[in-house]
C-alpha cells in the first residue's frame, strides 16, 4: 500500500470488523437459537392447548351423548305384556276350568312362591317404551337414537333416523357391561358422520299396578333392587336394555375447523412474531454495527494521525533540507524511539551530504580555477608571442608551451568524463586474459623516469604467474593513479613497492610509500570525489581529489576491493580480486 496511514487504517479496520463481525454473528446467533427455542416452547404449547381444546370439545359431545342416552335409559319403562293377566285369570281358571284343581296348585304356588313366577317373567318378552323420547332429544334432525333388548332385539329409534337403523355391534353387546358406555363413530348415511355411545342401562320392570301389592308379599319379598325415583314404584327385578345415542358429527367439525384454523393463526401470528423479533434484532446489530463502524473509522482516522504525527515532524524536517541548511531541524529527544535512529542516520547521513556537496562545490570552484590557470597561462603566452614578430625558434617554444598546457586540461577533463560514466553505469569491462606481472612492471616501468627525477625509488616485486580475466586498461589506469600518488605524495630519497600477491585464489596488489602518510580523520573519505587530505598542498589542476575516486569506481566495476592503511611513515593501497587464475 502506498500510504501507511491508510495500510494501518485498512489493516486495524480489517481486524476490528472481523473481530465485531464474528461478535455479532455470535450474538444474533445465541439470540436467535434463544428465539427459535422460544417459538417451539410456544409452538408446543399452542399445539398441545389446541389438542387439549379439541379433546374438550370431543369430550363435551361425548358427555352430551352420554347425559342424552342415560336419559332416555331413565325414561325407559319395560312392561310385561299379558302376563299380569294372566295370573287372576288361572286363578278364576282353577274355578271353572272342569279340571280345575289339577292347575290349582300350581297357580296358588305361584301366587306364594315368586321364583317361579320371575322364571316366566324373565323369560316373557318385554317392552320397553320410552315415553315421549324425539321430545327428550337435544336436537330432533341431527341426534338419533335406537334401544336394543338385552338379547339385541331392537326396541326403539328415534323418528329422524328415517330409513336407516344404529346397528348394534355384537362385540359390544357381548362385553358391555352395565352402565358402561361405548364410543364410536360411523357414518350414517353416505357422507353423514355420526358419533354414537352405546350403552347398557337397567330397565325396572314391574306388574301391572293393581298386582303390585302381591309383589311386596312378605313371603315374596321379591328381587326388587332397583328403585328408580319416586314416581316408579319398586320393582321385584329390573331387565338391561342397550341404548344407542348418536348425533351429527358437522357441530364437532366445524368447532374442531374452528380451533384449527385458531391454531393456525396463533401458530402464524407467533411464527411472524419471531421473524419479526428477528428482522428487529439484525436492524439493531447492523445499525450498532454500523455506528460502531463509523465511530471505528473516525477513532482510527484520530489514532493513525496521531500515531504518525511524529513521522510527520520528521518528514517536515526533511522537507525542509536544502541545499543552504543541510540540518535535519528536529528534535531526536522528542521522537519516540522507533524513529530515533532514522532521524541520526537522516542526519549523519545529510551530513555527509553537506561535506560531498561542499566538496563538490569547492571541486567545481577548484577545476575552474584549475582550468582557468592554464587557460590564462595559454592566452598570456599567445598574446606576449603575437606583440611583436618572432623567430622560428620562439615560435616552436611558446606553441611547445601551449601544447602541455592543453594536454594538462584535456587530461583534466578526461578524469571528469570517467567519473561521469562511472555514475552513468556507461562504463562496461572489456574483459580479457591479463598477465598482471607483465601489466605490473609495465606500470611500475612508467612511473620511475618520473620517480628517479624526484630521488624515490621504485621497486617492482612479483612472485610466480598471476592472470586475471578483467579490463587491462582499467586495471592500468588504477595502477597508474595508485603509482603516480606514490610518488606525488612521497618524501625526497623515499621509495615505492609494488607487489603482486597470489592467496587462496585471490589477487592482491599492493602499493607501499615512504610518503607523508594520510591523516586518520582523512582515510574515510580520500575515494570521495573532490577530497583532498590537504588542498593547500597541490594547486594544480592535475591534483582535484578524482584520481581516488575513479581508482574505487573501477575496482569495484572490476569486482575487487580497495583498502588503505597509512601512518606517518607512508601509506600502503591494497587492491584485492577474486578468482585469479
Ligand atoms: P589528487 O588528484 O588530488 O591526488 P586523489 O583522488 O588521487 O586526488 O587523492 C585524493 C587525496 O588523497 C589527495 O589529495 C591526497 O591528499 C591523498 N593521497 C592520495 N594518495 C596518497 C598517498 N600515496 N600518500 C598520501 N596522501 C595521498
Amino acid at each position: 500500500m502506498r500510504s501507511i496511514r491508510l495500510a494501518l487504517m485498512g489493516y486495524f479496520l480489517l481486524l476490528v470488523g472481523v473481530a465485531l463481525g464474528a461478535v455479532f454473528f455470535l450474538v444474533y446467533r445465541t439470540s436467535s437459537e434463544t428465539l427459535n427455542a422460544r417459538k417451539a416452547q410456544t409452538r408446543a404449547l399452542l399445539e398441545a392447548q389446541h389438542q387439549s381444546d379439541c379433546d374438550d370439545a370431543r369430550a363435551a359431545l361425548d358427555q352430551r351423548l352420554v347425559r342424552s342416552a342415560q336419559t332416555l335409559a331413565n325414561l325407559a319403562r319395560a312392561t310385561p305384556t299379558h302376563f299380569e293377566t294372566l295370573y287372576p285369570l288361572g286363578v278364576l281358571g282353577i274355578a271353572v276350568a272342569p279340571n280345575g284343581y289339577l292347575a290349582g296348585p300350581l297357580w296358588l304356588a305361584e301366587g306364594f312362591h315368586a321364583p317361579l313366577a320371575y322364571q316366566l317373567y324373565r323369560i316373557h318378552p318385554q317392552i320397553v317404551h320410552i315415553e315421549s323420547a324425539d321430545d327428550v332429544m337435544h336436537d330432533q334432525d341431527s341426534d338419533y337414537f335406537q334401544t336394543y333388548s338385552a338379547h339385541g332385539r331392537p326396541l326403539e329409534r328415534s323418528t329422524s333416523l328415517g330409513e336407516t337403523w344404529l346397528t348394534l355391534d355384537q362385540d359390544v353387546r357381548k362385553k358391555a357391561e352395565l352402565l358402561r358406555e361405548n364410543f364410536d363413530t360411523l357414518e350414517l348415511r353416505p357422507g353423514h358422520m355420526v358419533r354414537r355411545v352405546t350403552l347398557k342401562a337397567t330397565v325396572p320392570r314391574f306388574g301391572a299396578p293393581f298386582l303390585q301389592p302381591l309383589w311386596r308379599f312378605p313371603l315374596n319379598p321379591g328381587k326388587a333392587k332397583f328403585s328408580r325415583g319416586g314416581r316408579i314404584p319398586k320393582s321385584f327385578d329390573a331387565t338391561a336394555i342397550f341404548v344407542q345415542y348418536a348425533s351429527d358429527t358437522s357441530g364437532l367439525d366445524a368447532t374442531l375447523r374452528d380451533l384449527k384454523s385458531r391454531l393456525d393463526s396463533d401458530l402464524e401470528q407467533q411464527e411472524h412474531a419471531t421473524d419479526e423479533a428477528l428482522a428487529g434484532l439484525r436492524t439493531r446489530l447492523l445499525g450498532i454495527g454500523g455506528l460502531a463502524f463509523i465511530a471505528l473509522l473516525a477513532g482510527t482516522y484520530w489514532l493513525v494521525r496521531l500515531g504518525l504525527l511524529p513521522l510527520r515532524r520528521l518528514s517536515d524536517a526533511v522537507s525542509r533540507v536544502s541545499e543552504k541548511d543541510f540540518r535535519l531541524q528536529v528534535e531526536a529527544a522528542g521522537l519516540p524511539g522507533e524513529l530515533r535512529p532514522i532521524a541520526s542516520c537522516l542526519s549523519e547521513t545529510l551530513e555527509q551530504l553537506r561535506r560531498a556537496f561542499a566538496r563538490e562545490k569547492q571541486a567545481a570552484a577548484d577545476i575552474s580555477h584549475e582550468l582557468r590557470t592554464p587557460l590564462a597561462a595559454l592566452l598570456t603566452t599567445l598574446d606576449v608571442a603575437l606583440r611583436r614578430p618572432r623567430s622560428v625558434l620562439e615560435y616552436q617554444e611558446i606553441l611547445e608551451d601551449c601544447r602541455t598546457t592543453g594536454a594538462q586540461m584535456t587530461q583534466q577533463v578526461e578524469r571528469l568524463l570517467a567519473l561521469a560514466r562511472l555514475d552513468a553505469g556507461a562504463d562496461h569491462l572489456q574483459s580479457q586474459k591479463v598477465n598482471v606481472i607483465d601489466l605490473a612492471t609495465q606500470c611500475s616501468d612508467l612511473v620511475r623516469p618520473l620517480a628517479e627525477a624526484r630521488g624515490v625509488t621504485v621497486r617492482c616485486h612479483v612472485d610466480g604467474p598471476a592472470v586475471l580475466s578483467t579490463d587491462p586498461d582499467k586495471l592500468r589506469e588504477v595502477l597508474n593513479n595508485l603509482l603516480y600518488n606514490a610518488v606525488e605524495y612521497n618524501r625526497p630519497n623515499g621509495s615505492i613497492d609494488l607487489t603482486v600477491l597470489r592467496d587462496n585464489g585471490t589477487l592482491a596488489l599492493e602499493v607501499r610509500d615512504t610518503g607523508i602518510g594520510i591523516p586518520v580523520e582523512a582515510c574515510e573519505h580520500i575515494f570521495e570525489r573532490f577530497y583532498r587530505a590537504d588542498p593547500s598542498r597541490h594547486a594544480d589542476s592535475l591534483h582535484a581529489g578524482i584520481g581516488l575516486a575513479i581508482v574505487k569506481g573501477y575496482v569495484e566495476l572490476m569486482g575487487g576491493t580497495i583498502r588503505v592503511e597509512s601512518s606517518s611513515a607512508g601509506s600502503t593501497f591494497l587492491v584485492k580480486f577474486p578468482d585469479a587464475e
